[in-house]
């Protein structure tokens, strides 16, 4: 595997170990569990994972879970066992909800120290009062509440004495701040709702932003690697440190988001697409959730090196898809048996062939790597060849099979068109053919020459399968934030085909992964597989102009 190249946080950490700010690296990946993990979140898991590794830290992952309307036990497993799959392995496993008794008590201190108060203003009235970058805030006409009503009001808050939305705990700062993050943010609010794992034991739930600098700091994690947009907050993130007198000070480092081109990362977007059938669950081997691009057929191997690759800056840019496809081509390379399917059939019946006659012929399982042996593939009198690999009247420098023209068939012998058959309707439905003995690939012969060689599957042990491919499945290459992702919804982005393979993929496992000659590189597919027929998903064709 590739090692990554150093980058501006990790020259952060060295520093910070040799000055002795921090004896030790602490990290964490802290999703919040409310959708599965894309491939965004992979280069945060990457990330905090081998930077804490490198210097014999510890990495917790840790679940953001301060939001019980959105969040769910289902996408908990889901993010640990995408970790796992991905290859990484935590120290400790926590909650944020492990610390809601912790974080109230570090509210109250807040309150004690006059540094925050209950506000009757509605979350509208707050948004409205809060100012712009030219104008200061406006004090809440609440905000100079005694220590004592604020202590008495915001223990009532939690006893759950009012509705959602009655009261909100803010912290109190500087209503004229440059930073609008410092305007008095919110720092508790109410919910009446069950959480996933604390049930209905609050009513009341702790922001983003008071939340989780104490997480940070309960953990002792040294470096909190967050995404660009929180880099406003981190005054308000030192702020709660500082104020709520927690032991340890962890520092907040931003880095910028990944962004794919020509697809949609967001979870709050992937939900859309989920809940609106607009794809196939959380899963769908169209988009980049790490369950979507492992069905699809990704490595976790190959994901690693693409995140590696792709380093980490403080400057936003979208990465071309283009790249990932080069990590998982380049991985599977050498490891994925070559074999030959046949996705859109045309049946070949070679008449001068014996008719009962089966024989078996040696074919090379991955040329590039003759570790990988060889296996036997019968041939007899009825093949498939694919349906774009004939033309009745073929252009110019077209060297497949055409009336009057010889091809090698692929690990057998050299064929000849002669009779082309079709329906009533014109269609050309089977093709008669011949073949030369003398041609027999591997004996050496030199007689004459062919242009073209296509692949096949002999018909009577051929194993019926079907093939799915697929497109981007948004058009636009660059997607904004919120922009208006379900028009530009790729119509074309499945096409599901209904073909042959080898005999010998009887054997084919959900998740084994193969280049299927000339059609590229292909993962059987975990959700529709059965016994009766496999399905591959197309994971990518075989070539790309895509250089790094
Ligand atoms: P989304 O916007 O998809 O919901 P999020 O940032 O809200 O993502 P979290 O579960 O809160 O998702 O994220 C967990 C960690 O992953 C955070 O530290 C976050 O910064 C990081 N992360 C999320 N998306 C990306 C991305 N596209 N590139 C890099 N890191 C990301
Ligand atoms: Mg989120
Ligand atoms: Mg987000």
């Amino acid at each position: 595997e590739k090692n990554a190249p150093s980058n501006f946080i990790r020259n952060i950490v060295i520093e910070d170990l040799k000055t002795g700010k921090y004896d030790q690296i602490i990290t964490r990946f802290p999703p919040e569990p409310n959708g599965y993990l894309h491939i965004g979140h992979a280069k945060s898991i990457v990330l905090n994972f081998e930077l804490a590794d490198e210097f014999n830290g510890k990495t917790n992952l840790r679940f953001d879970d301060t939001n019980p309307l959105k969040e769910d036990k289902e996408f908990v497993e889901a993010i640990k066992e995408d970790v796992k799959w991905l290859g990484y392995e935590w120290d400790g496993l926590f909650f944020a909800s492990n610390y809601f008794e912790e974080m109230y008590n570090r509210a109250v201190l807040l309150i004690k120290k006059g540094l925050a108060y209950v506000d009757d203003l509605s979350a509208e009235e707050i948004r409205e009062t809060r100012g712009t970058l030219t104008e200061p805030g406006k004090e809440s006409p609440y905000r100079n509440r005694s220590i004592e009503e604020n202590l008495d009001l915001f223990e009532r808050m939690r006893k759950g004495e009012f509705k959602d939305g009655e009261k909100v705990l803010r912290a109190k700062i500087d209503m004229a701040s440059p930073n609008l993050n410092m305007r008095d943010p919110v720092l508790y609010r109410i919910a009446h709702a069950t959480h996933h794992n604390t049930g209905d034991k609050w009513c009341i739930y702790p922001m983003y932003d008071f939340a989780h600098p104490i997480e940070d700091a309960i953990e002792g994690v040294s470096h909190s690697l967050c995404t660009l947009e929180f880099e406003d907050h981190r005054p308000l993130y030192d702020w709660v440190v500082r104020e709520c007198e927690m032991e340890n000070t962890p520092k907040q480092i931003e880095f910028a988001k990944l962004n794919l081109s020509n697809t949609i990362m967001g979870k709050r977007y992937i939900k859309q697409l989920v809940e609106q059938n607009i794809i196939d669950g959380w899963d769908d081997p169209r988009i980049p959730t790490i369950s979507g691009l492992r069905r699809r057929g990704y490595t976790a191997e190959s994901i690693r090196n693409f995140i590696r690759e792709i380093g980490v800056a403080k400057s936003n840019s979208t990465v071309d898809y283009q790249m990932l496809e080069h990590f998982v081509r380049e991985d599977l390379k050498l490891k994925a048996p070559r074999t030959m399917a046949i996705l859109r059939p045309l049946k070949v019946v070679i008449t001068n062939y014996p008719e009962d006659q089966v024989e078996m012929l040696e074919a090379e399982n991955n040329s590039e790597n003759p570790e990988m042996g060889t296996r036997m593939i019968p041939f007899s009198r009825e093949i498939y060849i694919e349906q774009d690999d004939f033309m009745e009247n073929p252009p110019k420098k077209y060297h497949r099979l055409y009336p009057g023209n010889e091809v090698r068939l692929k690990h057998a012998y050299f064929i000849k068109c002669n009779e082309v058959i079709k329906d009533e309707k014109g269609n050309v439905i089977e093709l008669h053919c011949t073949y030369d003995p003398e041609t027999k690939s591997g004996t050496g012969f030199t007689g004459r020459k062919v242009k073209g060689t296509i692949h096949w599957v002999e018909a009577k042990h051929a194993i019926p399968a079907e093939f799915r491919l697929y497109e981007p499945l948004i058009l636009e290459e660059e997607q904004q934030e919120g922009g208006s992702f379900l028009e530009n919804i790729n119509p074309n982005s499945l096409e599901v085909l209904q073909g042959f393979v080898e005999p010998n993929m009887k054997e084919a496992k959900p998740q084994d992964k193969f280049q299927f000659f000339r059609h590229g590189y292909f993962n059987v597919d975990p959700k529709y597989t059965t016994d009766e027929k496999k399905v591959f998903n197309r994971i990518v064709s075989l070539k790309s102009s895509f250089v790094i």
